[in-house]
């Protein structure tokens, strides 16, 4: 299975796709950790995104072609794949294609998370993960089952991304609505455009993507 989510920042984009990559066994693949992960490791790609992320702009598309390529080679995407945050840009989306077509595979679908920006700003407000998994939690919507235990190893430190606070939103919706939002008409053209509703509770924005895989004949694992 090949798919993209695709949606605004605080969509649910990396709460949807971890779910699916367990129920699929395909790989999650997220730009915004590989990068921050490249941040934290003060690679050279680190020390260029840094203060473009923490501006809450878009990083090259050059630099993010070039990761995704390799990484989708890699032996965890041989069953396929979710991508969290990539394509960003049509030049992104345009280079994807190019991939894919050269190791012979087709996107199954994009799958759209709608959600109102006033919700938006509540949900990366309130966003925080475990320091030592990264699952993802929310102060009013998601707390771990024991407060200050991360539900999925335990752990009790939690971190919350600089790019989380109310200044920067407000560029990655711009940037968001500029940049990415012209994919959609794009993939539409492709007929491989679905859209849901992401304001949803998340097992039923869960329960929406599935529908649309089994519409699309996409079986579970
Ligand atoms: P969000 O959860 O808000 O959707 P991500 O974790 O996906 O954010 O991305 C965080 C930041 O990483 C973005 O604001 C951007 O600076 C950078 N980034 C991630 N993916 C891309 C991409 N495909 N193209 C350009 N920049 C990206
Ligand atoms: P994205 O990856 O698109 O930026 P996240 O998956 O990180 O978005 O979700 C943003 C925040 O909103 C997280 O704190 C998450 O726990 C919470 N969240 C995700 N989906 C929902 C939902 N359907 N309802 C309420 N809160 C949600
Ligand atoms: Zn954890």
């Amino acid at each position: 299975m090949e798919l993209i989510l695709l949606g605004p920042p605080g969509a649910g984009k990396g709460t949807q796709s971890k779910l699916l990559e367990t129920r699929y066994g395909v790989a999650q693949i997220s730009t915004g950790d590989m990068l921050r992960a490249e941040v934290k490791a003060g690679t050279p790609i680190g020390l260029e995104a840094k203060s473009i992320m923490d501006a809450g702009k878009l990083v090259s598309d050059d630099i993010l072609i070039r990761m995704i390529g390799e990484r989708i080679k890699r032996p965890d995407c041989a069953k396929g794949f979710i991508l969290d945050g990539f394509p960003r840009t049509v030049p992104q989306a345009e280079a994807l294609d190019k991939l894919l077509h050269e190791q012979a595979v087709d996107l199954d679908a994009v799958i759209e998370l709608k959600v109102d920006e006033a919700i938006l700003v509540e949900r990366i407000s309130g966003r925080f993960s475990c320091a030592k998994c990264g699952a993802g939690y929310h102060d009013t919507f998601k707390q771990p089952k024991v407060k200050g235990v991360c539900d999925v190893c335990g752990s009790t430190a939690f971190t919350r991304r600089p790019d989380d606070k109310a200044e920067t939103v407000h560029a990655r919706l711009e940037a968001y609505n500029a940049q990415t939002a012209p994919i959609l008409p794009y993939y539409n053209a492709r007929k491989r455009l679905f859209t849901v509703d992401g304001m949803a509770e998340m097992d039923e924005v869960e329960a929406q993507i599935e529908e649309v895989l089994r519409g699309l004949g996409v079986a579970a694992a």
